[in-house]
């Protein structure tokens, strides 16, 4: 039978809207050309954060969070979540004030945060290197283990009727799409969820890859407790241009810690560069300077989808019939998985969402892939 939507690629997101669009009741196919919860998803480090670069980021993240914390509810460990809570670590007095402001903005949309001066931040952090001006601590940010959560969501549309069909989506038709294996599906409606990959079928989209490095050490139970990420993160996430580094460290439920953070445009490949890699473990030492004797076992990369104003794109593609976006989501797909899927599924079944959709339509972008003023 015709599915009425069939999704392309069974990233984070794509498992998420075929979570959310079985739920209400969708026939769903979901087709992936790798393994569920690959791309993008597989490389990312599972950082449930609320950011507040502007009000829409902020609206899509504090909603996901507790879309999050409602899922992983009574079963934790299947997610390999936890509620570490992010701690953004200030320098000096000038970022103290940037801590302060913050947390005004997070405490306006009642997200538990709490400005901490350099003793707080020393007993919640020892590992941190003296000099430290403080930080902001948001409680309710967490981490799961991002491939585990993907299959977690597609085994639950599954178990509603969807189906997964292996193999790579190469080009869209009218109502269908068309098979590496020459096979061609149909489908009432097609979302294009698999990342970066998109621009490969639809090389107009207003994306680009961004790639970052992630390494992991081996098990320091009790080293950090928290993610810590410092205040300068943002300005080097929202870079337009250029190669970035930020001191970002989670500990994970295992006892092991993961360093990011690395930002580059205009490469694709996924090779891990060791020059990079020597910036971020500089950064790292520079904020916690015990993590020079730890063991590092691994490092990957992967590209994130990255948007001209930072937002993703949740909806109708105009310039298509029948094919809707679910791509975007830069650094912040993790988090924004859930509420993304329940923006496309509100929108599909015209119903209320928890938020206001507009904010990520495809629709602030002309053809071209430029926003109207
Ligand atoms: C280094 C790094 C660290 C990150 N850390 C975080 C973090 O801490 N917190 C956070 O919230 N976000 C984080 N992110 C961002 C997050 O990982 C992404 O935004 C998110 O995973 C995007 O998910 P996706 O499903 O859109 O894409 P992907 O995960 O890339 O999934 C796309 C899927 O589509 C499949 N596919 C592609 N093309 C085709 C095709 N033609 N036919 C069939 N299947 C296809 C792929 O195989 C893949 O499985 C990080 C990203 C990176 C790179």
């Amino acid at each position: 039978m015709t599915p009425d939507v069939l999704i392309v690629g069974a990233g984070i997101i794509g498992a998420a809207c075929a979570d959310a669009l079985s739920a209400r009741g969708l026939r769903v196919t979901v087709v992936e050309r790798d393994a569920v919860g690959s791309g993008a998803t597989a490389a990312g480090m599972g950082h449930l954060v609320a950011m507040d670069d502007n009000a829409a980021e902020l609206a899509l993240s504090s909603h996901s969070l507790q879309l999050w914390r409602d899922l992983v509810d009574g079963q934790p460990q299947r997610h390999e979540y936890s509620r570490c809570g992010t701690i953004w670590v200030a320098a000096d007095d000038e970022e103290l004030d940037a801590a302060n402001a913050k947390a005004a903005v997070m405490s306006a949309r009642a997200l538990e945060c709490a400005v901490l001066d350099a003793q707080d931040l020393y007993r919640l952090e020892p590992q941190l290197r003296p000099g430290l001006a403080g930080g902001l601590l948001v409680r309710g940010d967490g981490l799961v283990y991002p491939p585990k959560s993907a299959r977690i969501l597609l085994a639950r549309a599954v178990a509603r009727g969807a189906t997964l069909a292996m193999g790579e989506v190469v080009a869209l038709e009218e109502g269908a799409v068309r098979l590496a294996d020459g096979s061609r599906l149909a489908a009432g409606r097609i979302v294009l969820a698999a990342g970066t990959r998109c621009l490969g079928l639809a090389p107009e989209l207003p994306l680009r890859p961004k790639k970052g490095h992630v390494m992991i050490t081996d098990r320091y139970p009790g080293f950090i407790r928290h993610q810590l990420v410092e205040l300068g993160y943002v300005k080097s996430a929202h870079a337009a241009d250029g190669d970035s580094v930020a001191f970002n460290l989670q500990p994970r439920p295992t006892g092991q810690v993961l360093i990011g953070s690395s930002r580059q445009f205009d490469t694709t490949d996924l090779a891990a560069e060791p020059g990079m890699m020597a910036r971020m473990l500089r950064r790292a030492v520079e904020y916690t300077p015990a993590l020079a004797g730890l063991n590092i076992l691994r490092c990957w990369t992967g590209l994130r989808a990255a948007t001209p104003d930072g937002l993703p794109l949740i909806g109708p593609d105009l310039s298509r019939r029948n094919v809707w976006l679910a791509t975007g989501h830069e650094g912040l797909g993790i988090t924004t998985s859930l509420a993304t899927a329940e923006l496309l599924a509100a929108q599909m079944v015209g119903a209320q969402a928890g938020i206001d959709a507009r904010p990520y339509l495809p629709s602030r972008f002309d053809a071209q892939g430029r926003a109207y003023a």
